[in-house]
């Protein structure tokens, strides 16, 4: 059975594009236009990911996320100068945004990868530490001083990467291969967006110390 895409998208030029590409990649797209139509679909079929438009009629793409609550994985289709809306998207527990005009084969390309982190078995059971911060990877737990953090699961596999490497510097082009599943130029700033949210929710933002001019480096000291 084929995974099922749902394509929020009232542009009919771009929906039917994306539709045509997905096909094409055997998936199985549902298209439609407007934000309520995707909430029924959503409670219809067992959907893998949500490529969702901003703006909309009616309900707009940022309300769908929220809605949606990290449920099903979700990748924003932003226009481009739409900064705000980008950021905006991510801290919303989007996986990954699309600026448009965007090639369809670099789309494609974003549903696998987030597909493929999605289905991951969930890792070993190791926990890492680093000063007040645990982080369990079988139960995906993330503690500051025994207190529990919420976390996306990009702002999970994000920490987890840090913790992994933890006194090692890592560059954001690691992250983004690492954690994104694709390496492209001038997509830092989703990095960014990320580690800014993590430290905010740590309490701690010492945790994660930016290396200035090289990546970040997660240490108690
Ligand atoms: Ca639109």
């Amino acid at each position: 059975m084929s995974t099922k895409i749902l394509v929020v998208e009232d542009d009919p030029n771009i929906g039917a594009l994306v539709r045509t590409y997905l096909r094409r990649a055997g998936y199985e797209p549902i298209w439609v236009r407007s934000g309520e139509e995707a909430l029924v679909e959503l409670r219809r079929h067992p959907i893998g990911l949500v490529l969702l438009d901003i703006g909309l009629p009616g309900i707009d793409g940022f309300e769908v996320c929220r809605r949606i609550g990290g449920r099903t994985a979700v990748i924003m289709l932003t226009a481009r100068d739409e900064e705000p809306d980008r950021v905006a998207g991510l801290e919303l527990g989007a996986d990954d945004y699309v600026p448009k005009p965007f090639s369809p084969r670099e789309l494609v390309a974003r549903v696998k990868a987030v597909l493929r982190r999605a289905a991951q078995p969930a890792a070993t059971g190791d926990v890492s530490s680093v000063g007040p911060l645990t982080l369990a990877r079988g139960s995906r737990e993330v503690r500051v001083d025994g207190q529990e953090v919420e976390l996306t699961q990009r702002e999970f596999d994000l920490l987890e990467y840090l913790l992994r490497h933890a006194g090692q510097v890592v560059t954001r082009d690691q992250l983004l291969e690492s954690v994104w599943g694709f390496l492209a130029a001038g997509e830092t700033r989703t990095v960014e967006v990320h580690v800014a949210q993590v430290r905010k929710k740590l309490g701690h933002p010492e945790l994660i110390k930016t290396v200035r001019g090289l990546g970040y480096k997660a240490s108690a000291g």
